[in-house]
């Protein structure tokens, strides 16, 4: 454990976060240091917000000075120099430069975590943070992504930006947990790297999160919403107009085949319900049978079925013939049909003069 000691816990955080960011150490002899915070003057406010855990050990307060680097004005302040920052110095500049180790990251906590996006992080259109990463490298880009993922659990990648910088990324939904987590943390003039942007659903005015899209928070919301809109369209008498025309040219476009596929259908479902059918046909009969308006239209409607079969020579011939085997078959099998017609024979012979034959004396069916 690195003993940071006259510094106090919150003062610690403020110091290991920063440095990620934009603080800077350096050392001014073997054996003291100083700390250094520079921002543009635009972010003075926040400046001073620093400077205020850390005061005990500075001289003066920051000063508004002339940059010549980014921006015109910058806001600085240093600590006076001390041993502790030297300390420091040797622990996280190791080689002269500020690197990022896992000693390091084990002593941040969510307020180090805080000052550490607050110096460096920006929020993309209220949904997506990033933390500018410019002076470390791959392998602590590695490094601080995998801290973030198991300490923290915000799953977090990185990739160079177009002046070939690194940057820490943040999807929206570790972005929103993220600002959630520094949220107590955040003075009150840095609040606006905080504004998070929920999406809102259109149908029940919840939040959407990922891994839904859109503006629908889930499946039944996204439901009533195509609802909705299938409504409004169909309430507008003209679509309705189109809709009824695109269904009258489907329609006569493929008759044939519309016309072929109900067919299908009703064979299907008469043979699949022949026994049910007639039962209802019957009783339908037994309740109109003495209906005058029923037995006109039913004689009508008949006349109008063997006309039909009439005119269709084949369908005739094999209705004639089904017909004619079940009445045959009828009577092979009625003794007093078959008796009667051998005494027809028999008297037909004898009126012929003509003897009698075996089949036509036997009375027994065959
Ligand atoms: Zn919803």
């Amino acid at each position: 454990m690195w003993d940071l000691a006259p510094l106090n816990e919150r003062q610690i955080q403020l110091v290991l976060g920063t440095l990620l960011g934009d603080g800077n150490l350096s050392r001014t002899s073997g054996i003291a240091g100083v700390y250094n915070s520079t921002h543009s003057s635009k972010q003075h406010e926040y400046n001073l917000a620093k400077y205020q855990i850390l005061s005990e050990f500075c001289n003066n307060p920051p000063k508004i000075i002339v940059n010549r680097g980014y921006g015109k004005f910058s806001s600085r302040w240093y600590t006076r120099s001390l041993p502790i920052f030297a300390y420091l110095y040797t622990l996280i500049y190791p080689n002269g430069r500020k690197t990022v180790t896992q000693d390091w990251l084990e002593h941040l906590t969510t307020e180090g975590l805080a000052w550490w996006y607050l110096d460096d992080g920006t929020l993309c259109r209220g949904r997506k943070a990033t933390i500018a990463t410019n002076s470390f490298n791959e392998l602590e880009l590695k490094l601080l992504v995998q801290h973030l993922r198991v300490k923290r659990g915000l799953e977090t990648s990185y990739f160079l930006d177009k002046r070939g910088y690194w940057t820490l990324f943040f999807p929206p939904l570790t972005t929103r947990a993220l600002l959630q987590l520094i949220r107590p943390f955040t003075p009150p003039s840095m609040q606006y790297k905080l504004a998070w942007a929920p999406r809102l659903c259109t149908t029940c005015g919840n939040e959407v999160l990922p891994p839904s899209r859109g503006s629908s928070c889930s499946v039944a919301c996204r439901r009533a919403t195509r609802q909705k809109a299938r409504q409004k369209y169909e309430s507008d008498p003209i679509n309705r107009e189109k809709k009824a025309q695109q269904a009258r040219r489907h329609y006569l476009e493929n008759l044939e085949q519309l016309r072929a596929r109900g067919r299908e259908t009703a064979q299907r479902y008469r043979e699949n319900h022949r026994a049910e059918m007639r039962q209802r046909g019957h009783e339908r009969y037994q309740q109109l049978k003495d209906d005058p308006a029923f037995r006109v239209q039913r004689t009508e409607n008949l006349r109008r079925y063997y006309q039909t079969v009439r005119n269709d020579p084949e369908r005739w011939a094999a209705r004639r013939a089904a017909a004619n085997a079940r009445r045959n078959a009828l009577r092979r099998n009625d003794p007093a049909w078959r008796e009667k017609q051998i005494q027809r024979v028999r008297e037909w012979r004898a009126k012929q003069a003509l003897p009698p034959t075996l089949s036509s004396v036997s009375s027994t069916p065959a």
